[in-house]
């Protein structure tokens, strides 16, 4: 089955995402080829990774984008740190390959942009977040009709986009959130350390995923990222805590029936199903033990404690490149915490101000997506 292969290249190899997608290469040599592999930073181990599977390591500020307009693949796994995932993507999308979409902010940046761009290609969306997975297996169960009478497996990610979309019937699409370090205490936010911040219960992330877990604006990027992904109003994407992390995201259909897709906490899961759709490849991995578990819980996310979410509803009504201000005040507010310039309830407050004052921009291009980015960091700044 060699030549087979899915040609794949990984940016943001060396990140949690991008060691996790190795891994699930690791035990399919038969399914997948690695052509490159693209970090920011970690130079060693890029190149260490590249010996390993014979393909090229790219490593430095335009990396991903090179690994992109050098090399061919079939699958281009996009796991960068935040914005950074835009231009690659983009490149990606000009040269026809499926995205396994791991870096969200390219989508709470420029969904408009990059779906309209994809559905030009034809290129596909592959989920790889565990929440996007989950409602992309509950979508994938069975077959879908286009608009042309064709059938197809799969989900309306699957172009053609000129699918009846209503044959799913979808009523609601729900999130589930872990609710990170912060779901029930302390009281006062304010005071909240950096490391107090980065310690989450559930997931092992890079730090700017990890403090936007805390703040709950990861479950808000993943509302606009559902609803570029899926194609639904932001009004059909609902949000439930579930501190267990098992059961990863519901879809309920218009004739009452909610379908969920429930596994372990283990990443590699919903990256496995991004790189080998439509099959699924057996693995090793614990599956649920129901009865040990016994019990599942869930409840509504407070919105005092996590003003984030209502941010990213006001965001996505005022429409435009309100959304990339949003990606970018939150990248500058996290940096800042993080180097303790800033205290933990300022990220929630300084994207709010943000918001508040910028100016309105459509958001048909990468130069108007630069525009409301270079206003929000100039903003910040001042
Ligand atoms: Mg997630």
């Amino acid at each position: 089955m060699t030549a087979d292969r899915k040609r794949l290249i990984i940016l943001g190899a060396t990140g949690s995402i991008g060691m996790n997608a190795i891994d699930v290469v690791r035990s399919h040599p038969d399914a997948f080829e690695i052509v490159a592999l693209a970090a920011l930073r970690s130079k060693e181990k890029c190149e260490a990774l590249a010996t390993e599977f014979g393909c090229r390591a790219y490593v430095g500020e335009d990396a991903a984008v090179r690994a992109v307009e050098e090399n061919d693949a079939d699958i281009c796994l996009v796991a960068t740190v935040g914005m950074s995932g835009l231009r690659p993507t983009l490149a990606a999308i000009a040269k026809g390959m499926d995205i396994a979409l791991a870096t969200k902010e390219v989508m709470v940046m420029a969904g408009e942009l990059v779906t309209k761009r994809a559905a030009e290609k034809g290129v596909r969306f592959l989920p790889v977040d565990s929440e996007h997975s989950a409602i992309f297996q509950c979508l994938a169960t069975g077959c879908w009709v286009s608009a042309a009478g064709e059938t197809h497996r799969g989900t309306m990610l699957t172009p053609p986009r000129t699918v009846v979309r209503l044959a799913h019937g979808v009523s609601k699409l729900i999130l589930t959130a872990s609710g990170g370090p912060f779901l029930d205490g302390p009281a006062d936010l304010s005071k909240v350390t950096v490391a107090e911040a980065l310690d989450h219960p559930r997931w092992k992330m890079g730090p700017k995923v990890t403090i936007d877990s805390s703040t709950m604006m990861n479950k808000g990027f993943e509302v606009i990222e559902a609803k570029w992904l899926f194609d639904v109003g932001y009004d059909q994407i609902d949000v439930v805590v579930h501190p267990e992390s098992i059961v990863h995201s519901l879809v309920t259909f218009v004739d009452g029936a909610t379908l969920a897709q429930l596994s372990p906490p283990d990443m590699r899961v919903a990256i496995q199903y991004a790189l080998t759709w439509p099959d699924r490849l057996p693995s090793k991995r614990e599956t649920l033990d129901l009865a040990k578990l016994a019990t599942l819980t869930f409840r509504a996310p407070d919105p005092v404690r996590f003003p984030c979410l209502r941010l990213v509803k006001d965001a996505l009504a005022r429409g435009g490149c309100a959304t990339a201000v949003l990606a970018a005040a939150d990248e500058w507010a996290v940096d800042a915490f993080l180097k303790g310039r800033i205290a933990y309830t300022d990220i929630a407050r300084l994207v709010e101000e943000s918001l508040e004052k910028a100016p309105r921009f459509a958001c048909d291009s990468l130069a108007a997506v630069d525009e409301a980015v270079r206003w929000t960091q100039s903003f910040l700044r001042t």
